[in-house]
């Protein structure tokens, strides 16, 4: 099979059946072979109802029903699951994304090599309290994951290269993060491709304003698990050690110089009267618990099933 085209929704009924109709057209004008995976993430409205009846008229429909609303991640990764296609392609259900990407998208992923493409939404149809905050959310995730090229993270429409779905885990939030993920799963060519964007048609957005909030939170996360996640004590060992040894000194200097002034004759305070001594004490204390922290982090990692996965990408025996 050529395509996969995964796609969560949330309460779309409207949507779906004109979705369906665009996508069949565009392959079926290419010669495609495709399957589309609807994953109803627990839609309230007759959303199921309708991909039951596409399906039914269908064999390139497919769905997934899930029992509550788990969230936009959890949908992918379940469509991921099923994907059988050699390029799989996920877009919003929303009619935002348009299905005529597709076969460009396919292309970039099989002519030109890319492990991943991205749409790039260059002129959005969304209200500025959206598009402002996103600027500065790519920016940020531009920075922290090194993936310079990329200027819409969180793009629904994009293209993946099969082994890429199948190795990676969206859990969580991370869909935000994806190409973040694959990179760190040793899928560096990532591409990005200006999309068409427009304004939704039919229902509303399922996301507040706490998605940048949330959004920044992950981006911390996935930094510090790609980088300190199997060796968490090279962090919390390091901080540790450094605030011990400062606070430390910094006693030793609180005492000296009590000692100096009792013996040079000089008026002096008791040390417990110098905040100096306070704040070495509160930074050794300190200094302690973070290697701690290191040491249970250690533990829980040495337990961890992620602790011996590694992308092996050929064998020869
Ligand atoms: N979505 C989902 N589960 C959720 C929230 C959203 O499957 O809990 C789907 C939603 O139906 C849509 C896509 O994720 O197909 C993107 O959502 P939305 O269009 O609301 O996001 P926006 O375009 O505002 O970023
Ligand atoms: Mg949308």
């Amino acid at each position: 099979m050529d395509i996969s085209v995964v796609i969560p929704l949330y309460n779309e009924e409207e949507s779906l059946p004109e979705l369906f109709a665009w996508i069949q057209r565009v392959m079926d004008k290419n010669g495609f072979s495709y399957e589309v995976i609807f994953v109803n993430d627990g839609s309230t409205d007759r959303s199921w109802q309708v991909i039951e009846e596409l399906a039914a008229k269908h064999e390139e429909a497919k769905g997934i029903k899930f029992r509550r609303n788990y969230g936009k991640s959890p949908a992918l990764f379940c469509g991921f699951e099923k994907a059988q296609g050699d390029v799989v392609i996920t877009m919003d259900a929303d009619l935002q994304d348009s299905p005529d990407e597709i076969p460009e998208l396919y292309r970039m992923i099989k002519k030109d090599g890319y492990d991943l493409v991205s749409g790039y939404k260059k002129k959005r149809y969304d209200p500025l309290s959206k598009t402002l905050p996103t600027k500065l959310f790519n920016a940020t995730a531009r920075a922290v994951s090194g993936i310079k090229n990329l200027h819409d993270f969180n793009c629904g429409l994009k293209a993946y290269r099969k082994d890429v779905i199948k190795n990676i885990e969206v859990y969580g939030e991370m869909h935000r993060y994806i190409p973040y993920l694959a990179k760190n799963a040793g899928f560096g060519k990532i591409g990005e491709k200006v999309v068409h964007h427009q304004a939704r048609k039919y229902g509303v957005t399922k996301f507040g304003l706490n998605r940048f909030v949330n959004g920044y939170l992950d981006l911390i996360s996935l930094w510090f698990l790609s980088k300190f996640g199997v060796k968490p004590m090279h962090i919390f060992g390091f901080l540790g050690s450094l605030m011990f040894i400062f606070g430390f000194l910094a006693v030793v200097g609180v005492g000296v110089h009590k000692l100096y002034a009792m013996y040079s004759g000089q008026p002096y305070i008791l040390v417990t009267d110098s905040p100096y001594f306070y704040l070495a004490l509160t930074t050794m204390i300190l200094g302690t618990q973070l290697f701690l922290a290191g040491f249970l982090g250690e533990m829980i990692a040495r337990n961890s099933t992620e602790r011996n996965k590694y992308q092996v990408e050929k064998e020869l025996f």
